[in-house]
């Protein structure tokens, strides 16, 4: 396999201030997970630093294993029923005005970790009812009754990542299907909440392709739309097939705001909880 070279615009700096060590400490003592750390995103030094986190939750074991993710996989633990009320004290503790919570894949629940999920969001209302709150949810096989635990408490954005293009979405999601990401996010914008979607580039995707993409995710109601570079993060996962200029990144983006979107993120350095409190308003 060849790799390729990393260019300059995705180069890092891994710096921590006194913020970064106070979201490490908190997430730390409440034994937390966020997916800045599971996932290894390049942002971490900046978001961090912002004293912002996105919280994964119901473990740090997924039961899908998708060639792009960086988070475990296997057998996961038994759910934390302490786990909503430390993150409740988590987003308070860190005085978060826009939270994003995340969480794995728990396809050995019966119900999919939907009603963690709804206690969780109820959890963080309660104690921070100023926070506004995104959660960026898994696809739950696309059983609506499940969606609507989570519609129910109402969290400002509802976020189910699209990751790739049609094509490439058996090879990179594994058990994922692009249409049931659609079906997902047609449901929560018929309910009235803000759906948004995010997707990498660099897979062997084509531009006709992401075009398509943005369309179908326009048909289902989705107003938001985040396109970051994807970044191998281990030698097991996926490598890069290009990697996008961040010229091409700000094309896409007009691209999108033309076509409709109410908001595109669209950068190297994109990722889908990057920035994410500009989104609500
Ligand atoms: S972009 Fe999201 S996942 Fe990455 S460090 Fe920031 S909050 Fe965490």
């Amino acid at each position: 396999m060849t790799y390729l070279r990393k260019p300059e615009w995705l180069k890092t700096n891994l710096h921590s201030n006194a913020e970064y060590v106070h979201v490490n400490k908190v997430v730390q003592e409440h034994g937390l997970h966020t997916i800045c750390t599971s996932g290894k995103c390049p942002n971490i030094s900046e978001c961090w630093n912002r004293g912002t986190a996105t919280f994964m939750i119901l473990g740090d074991v997924c039961t899908r294993s998708c060639a792009f993710c960086n988070v475990k996989s296997g057998r996961p633990q038994l759910v934390d029923p302490q786990e909503p009320t430390k993150l409740a004290e988590s987003v308070q503790l860190m005085n978060l005005r826009h939270a994003v919570v995340t969480s794995v894949d728990r396809d050995d629940l019966p119900d999919g970790g939907a009603n963690h999920w709804a206690e969780t969001i109820r959890a963080i209302k309660k104690v921070n009812p100023e926070t506004t709150l995104e959660v960026l949810i898994p696809d739950f096989d696309g059983k609506t009754a499940l969606l609507d635990l989570i519609i129910a408490e109402k969290p400002n954005i509802i976020s189910h990542n699209l990751e790739t293009v049609r094509r490439l979405t058996p090879e990179i999601r594994t058990k994922a299907q692009y249409d049931t990401s659609l079906q997902v996010l047609a449901y929560i914008a018929s309910q009235k909440v803000a759906a948004k979607t995010g997707i990498m580039l660099g897979l062997g995707e084509k531009e006709e392709e992401i075009l398509a993409l943005m369309d179908d995710a326009l048909a289902t109601g989705c107003s938001i739309l985040t396109i970051g570079q994807y970044m191998q993060p281990s030698r097991y996962n996926v490598g890069v097939k290009e990697y996008i200029t961040p010229e091409k990144f700000a094309e896409y983006k007009q691209i999108g705001l033309k076509k409709g979107f109410r908001y595109v993120e669209s950068g190297p350095l994109v990722r889908s909880s990057y920035g994410a409190e500009k989104h609500v308003e």
